[in-house]
């Protein structure tokens, strides 16, 4: 059996997975191959559950990319196009609202919210970025619902 403990093996990481050496295609790819993970692989995959499991995937990676500050967080959030972000924070509540949604924008609505990674990410990286445990509530969702925006009202678990 091949030994796949080397050390000069990397590892599956956050690091790692962002080495992106593509001369000719570059770093974007098309929404069309996210969306049908996202969307279609998973419905498939774990079909109710496949919300929560979008979600803590979400929240997973939302605390491991190193985010300190609201401004890493909008910059991130434009880096990766996952839409246009805006935050409206004040005391202890937060909403964020995401017009052309990477998830869902365009999408005939389905009928229920669709952007549960998102919400994880969002968590995430709140929670990372002000050392709490935080959750995402996706209140208003484009593809999901026809509303404007993807809009996550966020509070802080006590
Ligand atoms: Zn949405």
């Amino acid at each position: 059996m091949e030994d796949n403990t080397r050390s000069d093996f990397g590892a599956i990481d956050v690091s790692n997975a962002l080495r992106i050496d593509r001369p000719s295609l570059g770093h974007d790819v098309s929404v069309a191959i996210f969306r049908l993970l996202r969307l279609v692989v998973l419905e498939d995959l774990f079909g109710p559950a496949a919300a929560g499991q979008a979600y803590l995937a979400g929240f997973k990676l939302g605390t491991q990319l190193g985010v300190q500050s609201l401004e890493q967080f909008l910059e991130l959030c434009s880096q990766l196009k996952i839409g246009i972000v805006k935050v409206d924070a004040h005391d202890t509540h937060m909403k964020v609202d995401i017009r052309e949604c990477v998830t869902c924008a365009g999408m005939v609505p389905v009928g229920r919210p669709v952007c549960s990674f998102e919400g994880g990410l969002i968590a995430g990286m709140v929670s990372s970025i002000l050392h709490v445990q935080a959750r995402a509530r996706e209140v208003t969702c484009i593809g999901g619902l026809g509303d404007e925006t993807c809009g996550f009202e966020v509070t802080v678990i006590p």
